[in-house]
């Protein structure tokens, strides 16, 4: 499948956007790196994409009869991905992530930022001394993303910013690991922690919805669960091939009354949740938000992948760094200095040595990933949790094995699928259940 870009015509020139900043800077005499704080904010513009926000059913016969609108703006292929290249032809990248392998050689991609808070604590202050995104240039925004205030789905391409009402913007991550790397970050000049709330999760889910594109996935990471920045944040980025834990085998365990399928993979090296359906889009949300809620009042670090355009969601309590801590991880393991988060959980492996990636195989990154997952009886116990938060009836036993989903699983022959791709050096897709 062909990804064709299409620019946003009516979007400002940079030519345009400079005019502003230098107005901006003479009234406000900002800090001289056009920032989102007090300093720079003043009299800022930047596109604003607002998304229909009426509770739409999931179901799909239910929208037959809905006469479908034209979006306002294409806007996956035109505004994310038009305006991330545009970022990238500007030079705002550390590396061109389409054309790394010489910086693999270098040995110069993918520096990590050191983490700057405890690993053991899911839950932290917010602290603006450290790194947060009110701190990044303006350029690195791409536009502001919200609910709209009327029936449908509307672009401005060059809204002012409204201080007061602390926008929700989408801005590219300087370090790329994929096609499209950008970040979603939730009411920024709120300075929220790393924390998930109901309102937050449901704002990603509109974003998948809105790019309505399943190699198109939003991904999270709790403090604990290597996320390395403590300002609320999602990640998402385009890579056109399933993702391994895409086709993994799962058993259903229970359906909530709001109808959210809730099942359990099987077959996969990192234990998890998956959910889907539910009566509209909020009682997904809520389902999986209220999960997370759990998991991070109880300490438990986890990461969440958002697939198939928000329909499909996995969520994995994890204990890496615990084990990390503890000095439970094998050497070996702990030299390829990958750390195992949403994507690499999923089956995108990021791998940081050329020895590594030279050495790939579905062997080396199951056992990196069964480091990573609870065991089997703290699965259990975290599932419990789970269910008593969000009032699941499980069954009268308050048993949690299993009924047989409808994808029961067969035999899944696990054989290594490596899915060539343009940025070798970076990334190794493994196929770890197929
Ligand atoms: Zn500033």
């Amino acid at each position: 499948m062909m990804l064709r870009i299409k620019r946003v015509p009516t979007l400002v020139s940079n030519h345009q956007r400079e005019e502003e900043e230098e107005k901006a800077r003479r009234n406000g005499g900002g800090c001289g790196r056009n920032c989102l704080n007090k300093c720079c904010i003043q009299g800022a513009r930047l596109p604003l994409y607002t998304f229909k926000s009426v509770n739409k059913n999931v179901n799909e016969k239910d929208l037959i009869g809905d006469e479908k609108k034209e979006p306002p703006v294409a806007f996956l292929d035109s505004l994310v991905l038009g305006e991330w290249e545009d970022r990238m032809q500007r030079g705002l990248f550390r590396y061109d992530v389409t054309a790394c392998e010489t910086k693999l050689n270098e040995g110069r991609h993918l520096k990590k930022r050191p983490t700057e808070f405890r690993v053991d604590k899911v839950l932290q202050p917010f602290d603006a001394n450290k790194f947060n995104f009110t701190k990044v240039g303006q350029e690195e925004v791409l536009f502001q993303f919200g609910a709209s205030d009327d029936d449908e789905a509307n672009f401005f391409p060059y809204a002012p910013i409204d201080v007061g009402d602390s926008p929700s913007v989408v801005a590219i991550n300087v370090s790329p690991i994929e096609y499209g790397h950008v970040l979603l970050i939730p009411r920024i000049l709120d300075c929220l922690p790393q924390r998930i709330d109901r309102e937050s999760f449901l704002l990603a889910l509109h974003m998948a919805a809105e790019a309505g594109n399943p190699y198109f996935r939003l991904g999270y990471n709790s403090l604990g669960a290597f996320a390395t920045i403590n300002h609320l944040h999602f990640q998402a980025y385009y890579l056109a091939v399933p993702f391994p834990i895409e086709k993994a085998p799962t058993r259903r365990i229970t359906t909530t009354d709001e109808g959210v399928k809730i099942s359990e993979l099987s077959n996969y090296p990192v234990r998890g949740l998956v959910f889907e359906g539910g009566n509209t889009l909020i009682n997904l949300s809520n389902a999986v938000s209220d999960s997370c809620i759990c998991l991070q009042d109880n300490n438990i670090p986890y990461n969440v992948l958002i697939s198939d355009s928000g329909k499909l969601i996995f969520l994995f309590p994890q204990c890496y760094a615990e084990k990390q801590a503890l000095g439970e991880v094998s050497p070996e393991l702990l030299d390829t200095q990958v750390n195992p988060a949403v994507w690499e959980i999923s089956g995108h492996m990021v791998l940081k040595r050329k020895q590594d990636y030279e050495e790939a195989s579905e062997e080396n990154a199951w056992r990196l990933l069964a480091e990573v997952s609870l065991s089997e009886e703290r699965f259990q116990e975290v599932m419990g949790l789970i269910f008593e938060a969000i009032a699941c009836k499980i069954d009268a036993n308050g048993n949690t094995a299993l009924g047989m989903g409808e994808k029961a699983e067969g035999e899944s022959g696990t054989h290594p699928m490596m899915v060539p791709g343009k940025q070798e050096c970076l990334a190794l897709r493994s196929a770890l259940a197929s």
